[in-house]
C-alpha cells in the first residue's frame, strides 16, 4: 500500500484529502514524500505565519522543550503569564483564557457571553445570533454557531438558542435581538464561508447594537486575526473593540492552541470552576505564543503584510483582467479569496500538479492564506502557476 491507501485504511474518512503526503518545509516551501517541491499558498489553513523552519520560532521552541513542556492549570509557569500579557497588550482585552483550538476559543466566549446573561438575568435561557456562511468549529457547540446545516443536521440535537442573520445587513441581525440575546458572534472577514469581508457600516452598527442592548460582541478572528490583514487584530480596521475575542490558528504558528479574551465587563463573569482545560495554555503554548508575537514585533510583519499584499492583489487583479472567468477578487491582507464562474476543483488540482498549494472556499472561490513571510518572487510564482492552471482548464 501507498501512504494514501495507508491513510484510508487507518484514518476515519472524516475528510476528503488530496493525495499528497508531505514530509517536511523550508521556508515558504512544502516537500512531499517523493521530495517533490510546492510553493505554500494555505500555510495549514493560515496557521503557519512564518512559513517552516524560520530560526526564531524553532530555536525558541527547542529551547522550551528542554525546559518544560507541560505543567496544569493548577499552578503558573512564566511563560504563560507573559503570553497572555502579550495577548492584553496586542488586543486591548483586559483577560486571557488560552485554549488548543478554535472550537474551543468559540466555544469558551460562548460560555462567557451566557454566563454574563446568568448573573445579570438569573436565567439559563439565553440566545446567540451568528451569521450565516460563518464558520466557528465543529464541536457541538460551535458547530450550532457555524451558518451551515450540511455540517449540523446529522448531529442533533445541537445546543440551543441559536439564531442566524446575514452578513452586512444589520436589519437582519436586529430583526433577531430580543430579552434573552446575550451576544452576536461575527468574522470581520469569513474564512471558510468564501472569503467574505464585513462592511465598516456592519461593524459599527454591531458594536452600538451590541452597546445599546449590553449583549456582548464576540469577534471571531481565529482566522482572520494575528497580522494576517494587516494589523494585529482585524477590529483595529474597523476602529472598534469587541467584548470577547476568539483566537487560534495563528496564535502559535503551528503549535497547537487558542486563546479567548474578554474586556473587565465580561470578564468578570468568569469565577473559578466555570471553567477549564487541562493543556490550555501549557508552557510550550505559552512560550509558541510569546514568541509569535516577539517575532511578528521585531520583523515587521505587519508592515510586510500591508505591502506584499497590495502586490497580491495587483497580480491577481491583472488574472481577472485577463480571464474572463474570474467573477471577482475579495479578501483583507493576506486573507485571500478569488471567485470564478465555475467550479474551481480542476484548477485547484492542476495548481497542486504544478506546484502551487491553494484549496477551495465553496464551489467556485479560490482559496489563498500564505505565510506573511512571502516576498515578491513567490508571489510572481504563485501566479504564474496559477496563470497556466487556469489556461490548461480552460482548453
Ligand atoms: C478554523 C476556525 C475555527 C475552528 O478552529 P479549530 O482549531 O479548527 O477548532 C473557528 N473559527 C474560525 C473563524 C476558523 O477559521
Amino acid at each position: 500500500m501507498n501512504y494514501y491507501e495507508r491513510s484510508l485504511d487507518a484514518l476515519m474518512h472524516a475528510y476528503r484529502r488530496y493525495q499528497i503526503t508531505f514530509d517536511h518545509g523550508e521556508g515558504v516551501y512544502l516537500y512531499d514524500t517523493d521530495q517533490k517541491k510546492y510553493l505554500d499558498f494555505f500555510s495549514g489553513i493560515g496557521v503557519n505565519s512564518f512559513g517552516y523552519h524560520y530560526p526564531e520560532y524553532i530555536v525558541s521552541m527547542e529551547k522550551q522543550l528542554h525546559r518544560l513542556m507541560h505543567i496544569s492549570n493548577y499552578f503558573n509557569t512564566v511563560e504563560t503569564i507573559e503570553a497572555a500579557e502579550c495577548v492584553k497588550k496586542a488586543t486591548k482585552m483586559d483577560k486571557v483564557f488560552f485554549t488548543n483550538s478554535g472550537a474551543e476559543s468559540t466555544e469558551g466566549a460562548l460560555k462567557l457571553a451566557r454566563k454574563y446573561y446568568f448573573k445579570k438575568h438569573g436565567k439559563a435561557d439565553s440566545e446567540i445570533i451568528a451569521l450565516n456562511h460563518s464558520f466557528h468549529g465543529r464541536t457541538t457547540g460551535s458547530v450550532r454557531l457555524t451558518g451551515n446545516e450540511n455540517y449540523q443536521k446529522a448531529f442533533g440535537p445541537l445546543i440551543e438558542g441559536v439564531k442566524h442573520a446575514n452578513i452586512n445587513d444589520l436589519e437582519s441581525v436586529k430583526a433577531l435581538i430580543n430579552e434573552k440575546t446575550a451576544g452576536i458572534i461575527v468574522e470581520p472577514v469569513q474564512g471558510e464561508g468564501g472569503v467574505y469581508v464585513c462592511t465598516q457600516e456592519f461593524m459599527q452598527g454591531l458594536r452600538q447594537l451590541c452597546d445599546e442592548h449590553d449583549i456582548a460582541l464576540i469577534l471571531d478572528e481565529v482566522q482572520c486575526g494575528m497580522g494576517r490583514t494587516g494589523t494585529i487584530m482585524t477590529y483595529f480596521q474597523y476602529g472598534i473593540l469587541p467584548d470577547i475575542l476568539c483566537l487560534a490558528k495563528g496564535i502559535g504558528a503551528g503549535f497547537p492552541m487558542g486563546a479567548f479574551a474578554a474586556n473587565e465587563k465580561f470578564s468578570n463573569a468568569m469565577e473559578p470552576g466555570d471553567h477549564g482545560s487541562t493543556y490550555g495554555g501549557n508552557p510550550m503554548a505559552g512560550n509558541a505564543c510569546r514568541t509569535v508575537f516577539k517575532i511578528i514585533d521585531e520583523k515587521n510583519i505587519l508592515e510586510h503584510v500591508q505591502n506584499i499584499s497590495q502586490y497580491v492583489a495587483e497580480k491577481l487583479d491583472e488574472l481577472a483582467e485577463k480571464y474572463d472567468c474570474i467573477i471577482e477578487r475579495r479578501g483583507l491582507g493576506l486573507m485571500i479569496g478569488l471567485e470564478f464562474d465555475r467550479p474551481v476543483k480542476d484548477i485547484v488540482q492542476k495548481c497542486l500538479d504544478h506546484g502551487l498549494i491553494v484549496v477551495t472556499a465553496g464551489a467556485n472561490v479560490v482559496r489563498m492564506l500564505p505565510p506573511l513571510i512571502i516576498e515578491k518572487e513567490h508571489v510572481d510564482e504563485m501566479t504564474a502557476i496559477l496563470d497556466q492552471a487556469i489556461q490548461e482548464t480552460l482548453s
